[in-house]
């Protein structure tokens, strides 16, 4: 396979998980190492393309550039994330690896909050994060190709296929998670990639090698899609 199927594609990918700050010491968070995403970007770039990839916080390096060049971008919470996707726009292909909160508290205290100040219990009040991708899918400089991520514990197929088409998305890669040797922390996964006229399963294999057949599939869809660099900005 040519190592430069993505020479002059920008290819934006977001990884790890968010923070979403409760006072200066307590954040919620949750168990996305990252590799899944991390892989990704690696694998785009070693195959020619612009990669800027929008980290939450993760103990990774930094992949190499390949043949491509990447950019890596930290954020810790998902309104960080969120902006800074947005910000790389235009791209051709946005992959949403990352595991990005639903809610993030709606205050942050200012001051370490002290054991007892609930009484007995402690209730915190969460706002619904903005949805990356779903924006994303409907943005005025829409990428090319807009590859979603569902991790799901159980009934996969039809909760990917619904966020597939409730987020208009092109493709999105399921996962269950929750079992042994897959998801969130393991080096090895298995996908099942939808699109509306699409069910393939990848894997079990390492998430490097799944990175690659993503890319693969992603490289065939791509001649379609317009580049970014000749749309409107
Ligand atoms: O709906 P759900 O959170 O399961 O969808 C997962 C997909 O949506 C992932 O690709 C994730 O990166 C993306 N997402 C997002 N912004 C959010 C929540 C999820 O981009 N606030």
């Amino acid at each position: 396979m040519s190592s430069a199927l993505l020479a002059g594609r920008h290819v934006v990918v977001s990884a790890g998980p968010t923070y979403e700050d409760i006072d200066p010491v307590r954040f919620l968070g949750n168990r996305s190492s990252g590799k899944m995403g991390f892989a990704i970007a690696a694998a785009a770039a070693a195959r020619g393309a612009r990669v800027s990839l929008i980290a939450g916080p993760v103990a990774l390096a930094t992949p190499g550039p390949g043949s491509g060049s990447l950019a890596r971008i930290d954020v810790r919470s998902a309104a960080q994330m969120h902006a800074a996707v947005i910000g790389a726009l235009p791209a051709d292909v946005y992959i949403g690896a990352a595991a990005v909160a639903d809610y993030t508290p709606a205050r942050v205290a200012a001051e370490k909050i002290k054991k007892g100040a609930g009484g007995d219990g402690l209730t915190l009040q969460l706002v619904r994060t903005r949805d990356i991708l779903a924006e994303l899918a409907i943005h005025p400089r829409r990428p090319g190709l807009v590859v979603g991520f569902a991790a799901e514990t159980e009934d996969v197929e039809r909760h990917a296929r619904g966020k597939l088409a409730a987020k208009q998305l092109d493709l999105i890669a399921a996962n269950r998670v929750g079992v042994a040797g897959s998801g969130f922390e393991s080096d090895d996964n298995a996908l099942v990639i939808y699109g509306s006229d699409l069910a393939l399963p990848l894997g079990p294999a390492s998430k490097h090698e799944l990175a690659s057949q993503l890319l693969d599939l992603i490289c065939q869809r791509l001649p379609a899609a317009a580049r970014a660099t000749d749309s409107a900005r």
